[in-house]
């Protein structure tokens, strides 16, 4: 299968689970998750429409983004390292992984010096996988009040990456924890929810995810 009919069969999936759940297309984003794979696979996919991209390395991201032009958006969906915040931000349109107050505090003191302000996702450990990053659903509602008003930081809304099941259904649980966290935060401007990947992006979206990262199944396995 070639990159162009990977995405229009993606598509398709998505139509239909916003379908499905009463939901527009234009709620939802693909992100098409382009960590390891070379330069003319993301051209190609650029060739077929898709703009928004993701990689989880600030190296990766270096190297591409200066050779894809204006009109691609990319996004950095993994953890942030203090001592590269510098080098990311100028090349990040939506920073997914703001993971601790810590981090939130450097990158809104980073990006004043550089006079940018960082969109950016607070990352929800909603599952409570140790192997993961991210804030507990309480600490999120205990830094909110202070990461809301961090000057140089925009935040969208939340993120999470739940623990791996290869049944979707299984993760429904936690894509509709993340949109309740939302909700019960009671804060307009956290729009955004960053959830679901190549197995359960449908699941994600009937659960409201606006963001879909969506890796293998558009540019195959990575070895
Ligand atoms: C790699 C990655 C994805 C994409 O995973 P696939 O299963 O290939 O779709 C999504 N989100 C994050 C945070 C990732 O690191």
């Amino acid at each position: 299968m070639s990159i162009s009919e990977n995405l229009q069969s993606i598509e398709s999936k998505i139509v239909a689970a916003c379908q499905r759940s009463g939901r527009e297309r234009d709620e939802v984003q693909l992100i098409a998750v382009s960590k390891t794979k070379p330069l003319d696979l993301i051209q190609d996919a650029v060739s077929a429409g898709q703009l928004h991209f993701g990689e989880n390395r600030v190296q990766e991201l270096v190297d591409k983004q200066p050779q894809l032009g204006d009109e691609a958006q990319w996004h950095l969906i993994g953890h942030l390292q203090k001592n590269k915040i510098r080098k990311a931000l100028p090349l990040t349109d939506l920073l997914h992984t703001l993971d601790s107050i810590e981090l939130a505090r450097q990158v809104s003191r980073i990006a004043g010096e550089e006079g940018i302000t960082c969109r950016a996702l607070v990352q929800v450990n909603i599952s409570e996988d140790e192997a993961k990053y991210g804030f507990s659903a309480e600490a999120a509602q205990a830094a909110l009040d202070e990461l809301l008003e961090l000057p140089h930081i925009e935040i969208r809304g939340l993120m999470t990456i739940p623990k791996f099941d290869p049944d979707p259904e299984a993760t429904r649980i936690h894509f509709a924890a993340l949109r309740e966290l939302r909700d019960s935060l009671g804060v307009d401007q956290l729009a955004e929810l960053s959830m679901g990947m190549s197995h359960d992006f449908g699941v994600a979206i009937e659960e409201g995810a606006t963001l879909v990262r969506v890796g293998s199944a558009i540019f195959g396995a990575r070895g």
